[in-house]
């Protein structure tokens, strides 16, 4: 038999939400529980449309990607665009262009402007207010909710008196006076107009605890949540709070990850999932990227770092599998002991942990990560280092992408110098550094300053008799040998031992040499494999250089 109050919980429900027919137990049904294998992990990214990508989202979604795809699970976007105000145009899909760029791949959710994949959807709140009614309406029979007619200036008249008298601050408990309506004052408002919320009824009281293992923080203890938080605002669209609850019930999310300045809100959501006698799932709240300043460290800012956009990375030219990898570098304290003995094995392949996570924010250092990209394109094959560099000055640099797709044989000749082997040169952090980098195999150095160590007369002479000797059909070895050949005739010595002990005997040895050649072909003191540099040239090109 129904108690009196359920009966008028009942009644409630029925004036909250008179065309919600569904139950949860059908919505069960169409959402059933996910077929997944054991210790398979549902994650998810819930950005809001605002239009902007902060490279902490980014990790945090990266993390919930990993987290899903080491364990054979799924990883989906929902886009919680519920706040119309801070939607900004386009916002979805340059998320979502953003998530693809950087390669995380995404199972389910939201794809184009108003298109989803999965069974689990929609993957937009805006268009699940429908779904949200019926938890409502439940939330309301079980005597959890109710609706709050409360104007702006009766909320300030609570506001001020809690502050007046030192109270805690919000609608809760004797403050909550819509608690208080009785069911025909509720239908005469409703029926004339009023507008109003539908808040929780909070069953928690003050000495209450909200207790929760946090994945990455350990175990949590707060107070227990006592507010009457709004669930639903007067257009019917839930709060975040409410719509969190629901859709990561719906969805079959096993783990939130999203950033800490959520878990102030958790006593409330382990509260909802409580009420709607649900199990929550786990939570990992990432701590935000930290900046080293002045000895100190702050976050990562908006406003102050222009690494803390995404936009950066496609913008300066960062491969995505850098950023990956730097990525890994900061979430798991054990990732670069698994990448030394492993230097070719896929990033994917490495076992990602949330216990390896630093629960304090980790450092995001650029010289750092300029380090590690260059190691990941120094694993690149010529080829790949050609298509990704193409791709990228195709929009940020017009004329290196005209230079580099005339020939892309040369091209790629010149990213295959020094690559491969077990020491291949690591010196390009990104593709903006490109143009710099082939420089002198498009056009020819000019007014090349020589070494001060050299005379004039001496640079002229080693180039004239170089000229002579040079033979573009020796291989490495026989081209070397030209180059000693010459030193002595010239009064440098051939051996920089010899030349060592006495010094007074020569003009200089053989690296001065060719470093003359070098600074003649290419116009630089440093460069990878002179020889290699010389073969890719051609016997015109190298002669018609060293004759200037
Ligand atoms: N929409 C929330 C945000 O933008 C997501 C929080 C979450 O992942 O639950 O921060």
């Amino acid at each position: 038999m129904k108690t009196v109050s359920q009966i008028d919980n009942n009644a409630l429900a029925e004036i909250l939400f008179p065309n919600t027919n569904l139950t949860i137990e059908q919505m069960e049904e169409k959402f059933p529980k996910r077929n997944l294998k054991d210790g398979a992990r549902v994650t998810r990214y819930a950005p809001s449309p605002t239009g902007f990508m902060h490279i902490g989202n980014l990790f945090t979604a990266f993390v919930s990607e990993r987290v899903a795809h080491t364990t054979d699970g799924i990883f989906y976007v929902r886009i919680e665009d519920t706040d119309k105000k801070r939607e900004v145009e386009n916002g979805v899909e340059g998320i979502l262009r953003d998530l693809e760029s950087f390669g995380l791949a995404v199972d389910e959710g939201a794809k184009g402007q108003n298109e989803d994949k999965g069974d689990y959807g929609p993957y937009r709140q805006s268009m699940r207010k429908d779904i949200y009614h019926v938890f409502a309406k439940y939330m309301t029979e079980q005597g959890y909710a109710y609706p709050c007619f409360c104007t702006a200036e009766e909320l300030d008249e609570i506001r001020s008196k809690q502050e007046a008298e030192k109270l805690d601050m919000g609608y809760y408990g004797e403050f909550a006076k819509c608690r208080e309506l009785t069911l025909d004052e509720i239908k005469s408002k409703i029926d004339a107009g009023v507008p109003y919320v539908v808040r929780l009824k909070s069953p928690g009281t003050s000495e209450g605890k909200a207790i929760f293992d946090d994945m990455i923080k350990g175990k949590i203890e707060m107070p227990e949540n006592r507010q009457d938080i709004v669930l639903l605002k007067t257009d019917g669209i839930p709060t975040y709070h409410f719509a969190h609850a629901v859709d990561d019930y719906l969805m079959g999310t096993t783990h939130v990850v999203r950033g800490d300045e959520w878990i102030s809100s958790a006593p409330v959501h382990l509260q909802l999932f409580k009420c709607l006698s649900k199990r929550p799932p786990k939570y990992a709240h990432v701590s935000p990227l930290m900046k080293e300043e002045n000895g100190g460290k702050r976050k990562l800012s908006k406003r102050k770092d222009p690494e803390a956009a995404v936009s950066f990375y496609f913008e300066q030219g960062y491969p995505a599998l850098s950023v990956r990898e730097y990525l890994l570098t900061l979430a798991n304290s054990n990732f670069e002991d698994w990448r030394k003995p492993n230097p070719d094995a896929h990033q994917d392949e490495f076992p990602f942990n949330f216990k390896k996570m630093s629960p304090s924010g980790a450092l995001f250092d650029l010289v750092k990560f300029n380090d590690v990209s260059k190691n990941v394109i120094s694993r690149m094959t010529a080829d790949e280092v050609y298509e990704l560099s193409v791709k990228w000055a195709e929009t940020y640099d017009k004329d290196l992408f005209a230079k580099l797709i005339q020939n892309p044989e040369f091209s790629k000749g010149i990213f295959s110098i020094d690559r491969g082997g077990n020491k291949p040169r690591k010196d390009i952090a990104k593709w903006n550094e490109i143009s710099e980098y082939t420089e002198y195999f498009f056009t020819a150095p000019q007014n090349v300053e020589m070494p001060e160590n050299v005379l004039a007369e001496d640079v002229k002479a080693i180039l004239e008799k170089y000229v002579e000797v040079y033979n573009p059909d020796h291989t490495k070895d026989e081209w070397f040998g030209a180059i000693k050949e010459i030193c002595e005739p010239l009064g440098f010595s051939p051996d920089v031992k010899a030349y060592k002990q006495s010094p007074e005997s020569f003009k200089g040895h053989v690296g001065d040499v060719s470093g003359i050649i070098r600074l003649a072909v290419t116009g630089r003191k440093n460069t990878p494999d002179l020889y290699a540099i010389m073969q890719l040239l051609g016997k015109d090109e190298v002669i018609s250089r060293l004759n200037k």
